[in-house]
């Protein structure tokens, strides 16, 4: 600030410099009460040994237990009563000399709750959101796309706040520099809320996906912030007829430089951007998140904390990234029924917890020279420490993932002449995000609402429930599936089968409800007991009313669980059932906690 006369400023730099810093102590604060009121729920996880290490980094570990797998064939027979999995599906194996019923995933290998302990033996402790525990009403009541009442409070107060600091005692338009101390003092936490090593997320207990809407709206009062800043000065300037005087000081061009890179942040940011061209969003957002770091020095050196504490979180975010990165080979397999690719990495088969994510690039040019910069997310489908490793399961939702399907259709061929997938080396990032710090078996019931894609994440849960049975509090799991052709259940069926085989203490039910009605898609599929297939939509709410009624009749306290994935307007049904569900029965049953994955 030393360069402007202080007649300019219209108050002195100190109260501005007072009021940027005492607002980010003040938000700082407001996260240091968030995470004090999530403490006990993070107390309650890292004190049981096993949740402690899991969910940071990606890893290999020797299987005490393995079980025989056919790796030569995409297709495994079950291990009980194979002869009932007559499909007439869409199947397309053409293969000759293999054994092969159906495409279908390796089975899971039998529990073996003593070689991996869930709970490393200890009693799971169970703590309740205390927004399970009541009915949050008008909070957690839908607005707009993904935004809740809570929401919109929360970043209305932010907002406030800001505003406040900004037009205290100043005028823009003859006191431009405070507005330029307010957009500064918010560029550590727009970088903070940025970052996929989300320091605000690990405090508060969330992934950083979940925050994101954090980042982007105070982004976009950074943009409108570092406009009014320089719309002020232009005003100023122009007034007093020494524009083109000012603006050729090499300070006031880093400040233009700095201004355009808000701007391209701001403009390749809009949801218009984001839909039709992914990649242009993620061009803007590199290039100018960095340079904006040092033509902000070189404006001003006042700015130079702001920067260094972004940096430092950019920075180190960057490093953790870097440490959460593996370079494997994945095999890739077509899944015409689902229209997706399986996606399966033997050498990674620890570190996740269900509902986790992984940030994945394929190291091939199957996918496009352009493809091979693009890195895209998908949730792990299954649980940690399984002989098949981690899989991912990526539906065909546009270029990227179809010319990935398209690759994994050229499947190469094992020794007896049998498919193996295609082989390609891939870079996996995580893992990321999942369900914070719940216990998913600390529950006494939990119920999984999902459409389409979103199965992956309902089956890494109940895999890693059904594992840890004899650990876990959890004695009812329902799955309400959502899907749009019959024929999409038949390379799941194997899967769902061995599941409730080896759900031996908890009640596992699965409900299958496909829109499409088909010919010939599902005639003759044999469903295994516990396996339903129903035309039309489920009743989300019919569904809650079930678990609930079975967790309380099996003498469960401790909480049900819901977890939902899909389509947005799928999860705003849930979690209008959720939010209106009987007050009492919430409190008899411990609690309804829902997680939006
Ligand atoms: C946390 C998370 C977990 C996910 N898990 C799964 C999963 O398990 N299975 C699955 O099939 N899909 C999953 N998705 C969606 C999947 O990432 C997108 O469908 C995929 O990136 C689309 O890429 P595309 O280029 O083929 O499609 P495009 O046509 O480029 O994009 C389709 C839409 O996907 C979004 N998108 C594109 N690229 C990205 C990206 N790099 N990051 C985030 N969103 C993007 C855009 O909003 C776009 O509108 C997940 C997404 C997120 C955010």
């Amino acid at each position: 600030m030393s360069s402007i006369p202080s007649e300019r400023l219209g108050n002195p730099p100190n109260l501005d410099m007072t009021l940027a810093y005492h607002l980010d102590i003040t938000i700082s604060i407001v996260v240091g009460i968030f995470a004090f009121l999530n403490a006990p729920r993070a107390i309650a996880r890292f004190a049981n040994r096993s949740e402690r290490f899991r969910g940071h980094t990606l890893r290999y570990v020797s299987l005490h237990h393995k079980p025989p797998i056919n790796t030569n064939s995409d297709s495994v027979h079950l291990r009980s009563e194979p002869e009932k999995f007559t499909i007439n599906a869409n199947i397309d194996d053409s293969s000759e000399g293999c054994s092969t019923t159906f495409k279908a995933l390796p089975t899971l290998p039998l529990q073996d709750t003593t070689s991996n302990p869930p709970s490393g033996g200890q009693q799971l402790v169970h703590m309740p959101m205390l927004s399970s525990l009541v009915a949050t009403g008008i909070l957690s009541r839908p607005v707009y796309e993904e935004y809740t009442v809570g929401h919109v409070l929360l970043m209305a107060g932010y907002a406030a706040m800001v505003f406040y600091c900004g037009f205290y005692k100043s005028n823009p338009f003859s006191d431009p520099p405070r507005v330029g101390w307010i957009t500064a003092s918010q560029i550590p936490f727009v970088y903070i809320l940025a970052s996929k090593n989300n320091v605000v997320g690990m405090l508060v207990g969330v992934g950083y996906e979940k925050l994101n809407y954090l980042h982007r709206n105070i982004g976009r009062l950074v943009v409108v912030g570092a406009n009014v800043h320089a719309l002020g000065f232009v005003y100023k300037w122009s007034v007093a007829g020494k524009l083109s005087i000012e603006l050729a000081q090499p300070f006031v061009r880093w400040g233009l430089v700095a201004l355009v890179c808000f701007d391209l942040l701001g403009m390749g940011s809009t949801q218009f951007v984001r839909s039709k061209c992914y990649n242009l969003f993620i061009i803007t957002h590199v290039l100018g998140s960095f340079v904006f770091l040092f033509a902000a020095c070189y404006h001003r050196p006042a700015c130079i904390p702001f920067i260094a504490a972004a940096s430092v979180f950019y920075g180190l975010d960057h490093l953790i990234r870097m440490a959460k990165t593996r370079i494997i080979t994945a095999t890739l397999r077509p899944i015409p029924e689902l229209g997706l690719t399986r996606v399966e990495i033997p050498s990674l088969n620890s570190g996740w917890r269900a509902g986790q994510h992984v940030r994945l690039r394929v190291l091939s040019t199957g996918v496009g020279f352009s493809g091979l910069t693009e890195v895209h997310p998908f949730t792990i489908a299954n649980a940690e420490r399984k002989e098949e490793g981690m899989v991912l399961m990526c539906k065909k939702a546009g270029r990227w993932t179809t010319k990935m399907y398209e690759l994994s259709a050229m499947e190469t061929r094992g020794e007896r002449g049998c498919k193996v997938g295609k082989s390609v080396r891939v870079m996996v990032e995580g893992p990321y995000g999942g369900i914070g710090n719940t216990v998913m078996s600390s529950y006494s019931g939990a119920l999984f609402i999902v459409g389409g894609s979103g199965i992956t994440f309902a089956l890494s849960a109940v895999q890693e429930l059904v594992r840890s049975e004899n650990d876990s509090n959890v004695r009812v799991i329902d799955i309400a599936w959502g899907i749009r052709d019959a024929a999409s259940l038949t390379p799941l069926i194997q899967l769902f089968s061995s599941l409730l085989e080896q759900s031996t203490l908890a009640r596992l039910r699965i409900s299958v409800f496909y829109t499409r009605a088909s010919m010939g898609s599902s005639r003759g599929m044999y469903l295994p007991p516990g396996v339903t297939l129903s035309p039309g939509r489920f009743n989300a709410a019919k569904f809650l009313d079930d678990v609930v009624t079975s967790t309380q009749n099996k003498g469960g306290a401790m909480g049900v669980f819901v977890g939902v994935c899909g389509p947005s307007t799928l999860a705003m049904e849930v979690k209008g059932v959720v939010r209106t569900f009987d007050v009492h029965r919430r409190k008899m049953v411990g609690g309804i906690e829902l997680h939006n994955e």
